[in-house]
């Protein structure tokens, strides 16, 4: 079952959340102050109103209180951005996300309760370069400040060797946990499975172990 999302400002970023949580089975209402930006998701959402989030009354005659999540997607407006999540916290909606332009204004949504706070140019900023310094390197997520699992894929160089072969746990210290396969992906991998170029393996350990396999071994 789909759950209830509301997304204030309908930009780039707040855009691209709402359609994708309708393309997720989700009921999405958008919200902007521009009519433009309104009318031009108007056939993609659920619902899509022009109105002035900054305005409490608006937002609670919109049902807000009763939405499991509202996003606050405003984008240079800092001050703007501040009053309605403060706005939809006392309103007591359950999960509340907004975006920081920087680190100062994300310390002040913190502060005021927001759930979530993201960093859309920044995160996606420290990925790209991440992407460019290692060009195996497709996603990752950070476990940790120390644990990462990366998922690299497979060079012309690597095809046809076993797990055993590589065996990156005794070598460098990190695992290969999973490896995608055109037709699926093997968890838990044995030794004796083979990787071959376009497979992509996921692997689980420290950034200086990884890095390790990557630059010794890929
Ligand atoms: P992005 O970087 O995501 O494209 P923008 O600044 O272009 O960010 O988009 C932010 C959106 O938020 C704009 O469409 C703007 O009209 C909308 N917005 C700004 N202030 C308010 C407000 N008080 N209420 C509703 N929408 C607002």
């Amino acid at each position: 079952m789909g759950k209830q999302y509301a997304v204030i400002g309908l930009g780039r970023f707040g855009s691209s959340i709402a359609k994708e949580l309708v393309n997720l089975g989700n009921e999405v209402l958008g919200i902007d102050i521009d009519e433009e930006a309104v009318d031009e998701l108007s056939d993609d959402l659920t619902h899509a109103v022009v109105a002035d989030a900054t305005d409490e009354e608006v937002l609670k005659s919109l049902g807000l209180r009763n939405f499991d999540c509202a996003i606050v997607a405003i984008g240079d407006d800092i001050q703007s951005s501040i009053m309605v999540a403060l706005v939809l916290k006392d309103m007591g909606v359950k999960t509340v996300v907004a975006k920081a332009l920087s680190e100062l204004h994300g310390k002040v949504l913190d502060k005021i309760g927001v759930d979530r706070v993201v960093y859309p140019e920044r995160d996606m900023g420290v990925r790209v370069a991440h992407q460019l310094v290692s060009p195996n390197l497709l996603d990752y997520i950070e476990i940790s400040k120390e644990y990462t699992i990366a998922e690299l894929s497979v060079p012309q160089a690597l095809s046809g060797k076993s797990l055993k072969e590589l065996d990156p746990r005794a070598k460098y210290g990190c695992s290969i946990v999973a490896i995608h396969k055109q037709d699926g992906v093997i968890i838990a991998p044995a030794s004796t499975d083979v990787i071959h170029e376009k497979d992509v393996m996921v692997i689980i350990g420290t950034n200086a172990q990884i890095e390790e396999f990557e630059s010794e071994v890929i």
